[in-house]
């Protein structure tokens, strides 16, 4: 069911506890932890507790919690004082998405390029 954990998935052991983060915050409807493969000085995860596979399911199922997600990336953000920052989703196996559970990845702390690659 939509929303439900899944046994399968990396983040919802994150988010149970079962599987070490980095915690920097925690709401009551998200979790936002380092990214263990740090692509620039400021990389966090923001991810919504719930189990929806990408940001469209999420915001398609869940408009609130996919707006507690876009709110906590700015309070994350905003608590490594970013000046500038890039929110990323990254969504189908194409576009780079390897774990699916939504998340939207939180970068800062270097120059970012436009286009990205
Ligand atoms: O957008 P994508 O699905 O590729 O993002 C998944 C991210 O999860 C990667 O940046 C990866 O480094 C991160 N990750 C993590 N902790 C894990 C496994 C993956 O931060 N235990």
């Amino acid at each position: 069911m939509a929303g439900e954990p899944q046994a399968d998935c990396l983040f919802c052991k994150i988010v149970a506890g079962e599987v070490p983060a980095t915690v920097v915050r925690e709401t009551e409807t998200t979790v936002a932890f380092r990214d263990i493969n740090p692509q620039a000085p400021t990389h966090v995860l923001v991810i919504p507790k719930a189990h929806y596979p990408d940001a469209a399911t999420l915001a398609a199922e869940a408009p609130q919690l996919a707006a507690d997600v876009l709110k906590e990336a700015g309070e994350v953000a905003a608590g490594e004082k970013a000046e500038a920052y890039r929110l990323v989703f990254n969504t189908g196996s194409a576009a780079g998405q390897t774990v699916f559970h939504a998340h939207a990845h939180v970068l800062a702390g270097r120059g970012l390029q436009w286009p990205p690659g």
